[in-house]
C-alpha cells in the first residue's frame, strides 16, 4: 500500500521529538513492574479512550489509586484515529494529539498505565482478570479493586455482502486508521458504501490524503435502514458539519419525517460533498475481484430501496470501505448480575445505569460509548461524571469541585449543542435508560 507523504496531510503532526521523550519517560516511571501479579488499586479503568483517561485523571487527582488497562500499544481509544474540520472556524480536530494530551494528564494527576492487555473477566469484590496478546508474557494475572469503570467504546457493525473478504474490502474504520494513524492510503480508487456521520468524515479524510473517493453508496437493499429514505434521516444529524450553507440548512429540515419522504423520491441521484459524488439512490450489490478487490456492482434504488432493474453497472475499484454504524460493547457486565435495555437509540443493548453513571453493582461504573454511541467530546464529558461519583462513593475530595448531579445535568445541555451527533435521538435513548433504571430500583 503508498505510504502517504505527511505533508499532504493537512492533519499531519511532526511529533517533537524532545515532547515525546518525556511523555515516554513520564509513562515508563509510571508503569507496573512485570513482576507483579497482583495489586490493589482504588480504581481500575478498562479502556483507555476519552471517557476512561478522564475518569482516571480526576480520580487519580482526588488521591484515589488508578490503574487504566487497554487492549493496544498506545491509550487514547478511537481518540487516535480522529480527524475532523470545523465547519464553523475550519479549526482541525486533531485526536491524536488529544489523545496523547488526555493520556499525559492522567499519568501526570498520578494515573497508572497499562498497554496491550485485554480484560477478560470481571469478578464481584472487585477482581478484574488479565490476559495479554500473543508473546508478551510477565505481567499481572488479575488486579483488585475497590471500584471499576468500564469504558471499552465500541465497535463496527458487520455489513456481510459477497465479495467482503477479499483484500481490499475493509470496514470504515479500518480505513480510519489506516489512513489517519498509520498514514498509508486504503487504496488509490476507494468506493465507501454507507452513509453516516462516521463515514462522511472518513471519506474526507481519505480524500485530504490523496485518495481517490470515486462515490459514496447504500449498502446491499438486503441491510436493515439501507434505503434513500431511512438514509437520510441518519444525516440530519450531522447537517451542521455539512461543507454548504445550503446543506446545512436542507439538513436541518431532514430531521422531519416528510421531508425525509419528499427529499428521497426528490434529492438529484447524485449529490457533491467536498467534491465527492453522494449517490443517494445507488446501492452495492458486490464487491468483486479473485485474489482482490478490482471493483464493484451497483445498482439504482427507488425511495424506499427497492433494486431498478436494468440500472446495474459496475465501478473499477482497489478497495471498498464498508459502513454500518456502531454497536455500543459492554460483554464484560454481560457476565454479572446486571440488567440491560435494548435502545436503537444508543446503537444497541447497554447496561441499566444512573444518570451519574453508576450501575445496579456497588463499585461498578460505566462510560463513553459502553453506554450509548456519541462523540469523543461526550465521552470526555461522562468520563468527568462519572469521577465525580466515584470520588463520592470511596470518600476521596474532588480537587475540580462539582458535583455528579450537576454534571449530569451539562452533559444534557452538552447533547443539544453539539457540531454532531450520531443519532438525532440519542437523548431519547438515555431517558429510557433512566426510566429502566428508576424501574428497577436503582443500585443493589
Ligand atoms: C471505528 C470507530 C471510529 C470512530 N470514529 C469517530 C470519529 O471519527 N469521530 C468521533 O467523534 N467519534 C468516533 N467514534 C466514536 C468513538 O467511539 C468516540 O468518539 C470516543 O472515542 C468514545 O470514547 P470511549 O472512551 O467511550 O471509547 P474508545 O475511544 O473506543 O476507547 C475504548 C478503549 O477500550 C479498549 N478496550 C475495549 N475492550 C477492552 C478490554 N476488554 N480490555 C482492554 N481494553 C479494552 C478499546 O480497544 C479502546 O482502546 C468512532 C468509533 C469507532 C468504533
Amino acid at each position: 500500500m503508498p505510504r502517504l507523504a505527511e505533508q499532504r496531510h493537512p492533519g499531519a503532526r511532526v511529533p517533537d521529538p524532545g515532547d515525546r521523550g518525556r511523555l515516554l519517560r513520564v509513562r515508563a516511571d509510571r508503569r507496573m513492574s512485570a513482576e507483579e501479579t497482583t495489586e490493589d488499586f482504588d480504581l481500575v479503568v478498562i479502556g483507555g479512550g476519552p471517557a476512561g483517561l478522564t475518569a482516571a485523571r480526576d480520580v487519580a487527582a482526588a488521591g484515589g489509586r488508578v490503574m487504566v488497562v487497554d487492549e493496544n500499544h498506545a491509550m487514547g481509544g478511537k481518540l487516535r484515529g480522529q480527524l475532523h474540520e470545523d465547519p464553523a472556524d475550519s479549526s482541525w480536530w486533531k485526536g491524536w494529539e488529544l489523545a496523547e494530551q488526555a493520556e499525559k494528564d492522567a499519568v501526570d494527576a498520578g494515573a497508572q498505565m497499562m498497554t496491550d492487555v485485554v480484560a477478560w473477566g470481571l469478578e464481584p469484590g472487585w477482581t478484574v482478570r488479565l490476559t495479554y496478546p500473543a508473546g508478551r508474557t510477565g505481567g499481572p494475572s488479575q488486579l483488585t479493586s475497590r471500584a471499576v469503570l468500564v469504558a471499552t467504546g465500541a465497535v463496527e457493525r458487520p455489513m456481510p455482502v459477497a465479495g467482503w473478504t477479499l483484500p481490499g474490502a475493509m470496514t470504515i474504520g479500518a480505513a480510519q486508521v489506516l489512513t489517519n494513524i498509520h498514514r498509508v492510503k486504503p487504496g488509490h480508487r476507494v468506493l465507501v458504501v454507507g452513509m453516516d456521520v462516521l463515514s462522511l468524515t472518513i471519506a474526507r479524510a481519505m480524500q485530504l490524503a490523496g485518495v481517490d473517493v470515486v462515490g459514496i453508496v447504500l449498502p446491499p437493499t438486503t441491510v436493515e435502514g439501507s434505503s434513500p429514505r431511512a438514509t437520510l434521516s441518519r444525516l440530519a444529524p450531522m447537517a451542521k458539519l455539512a461543507p454548504a450553507r445550503y446543506m446545512r440548512l436542507g439538513g436541518h429540515f431532514l430531521g422531519w419525517p416528510w421531508v425525509q419522504a419528499l427529499a428521497s423520491r426528490l434529492v438529484p441521484r447524485t449529490l457533491r460533498m467536498w467534491g465527492m459524488p453522494l449517490q443517494l439512490r445507488t446501492s452495492l450489490v458486490v464487491i468483486q475481484g479473485t485474489d482482490q478487490v478490482t471493483g464493484a456492482a451497483l445498482v439504482n434504488v427507488t425511495a424506499d430501496g427497492t433494486p431498478i432493474p436494468g440500472s446495474e453497472r459496475e465501478v473499477a475499484v482497489d478497495a471498498v470501505c464498508l459502513a454500518n454504524g456502531l454497536i455500543p460493547l459492554n460483554e464484560l457486565l454481560a457476565t454479572l448480575d446486571c440488567s440491560f435495555l435494548r435502545s436503537p437509540d444508543l446503537g444497541g443493548t447497554v447496561p441499566v445505569h444512573s444518570d451519574t453513571l453508576r450501575t445496579q453493582l456497588d463499585g461498578m461504573y460505566v462510560a463513553g460509548n459502553t453506554i450509548g454511541i456519541e462523540s469523543a467530546k461526550i465521552a470526555e464529558k461522562q468520563g468527568a461524571l462519572v469521577a465525580l461519583s466515584i470520588i463520592d462513593d470511596l470518600g476521596l475530595s474532588s480537587r475540580r469541585g462539582g458535583d455528579a448531579a450537576g454534571a449530569a445535568l451539562d452533559l444534557v445541555g452538552a447533547r443539544r449543542t453539539m457540531e454532531f451527533q450520531f443519532d438525532a435521538n440519542v437523548q431519547r435513548g438515555h431517558d429510557d435508560v433512566q426510566r429502566a433504571w428508576e424501574k428497577s430500583g436503582g443500585r443493589a
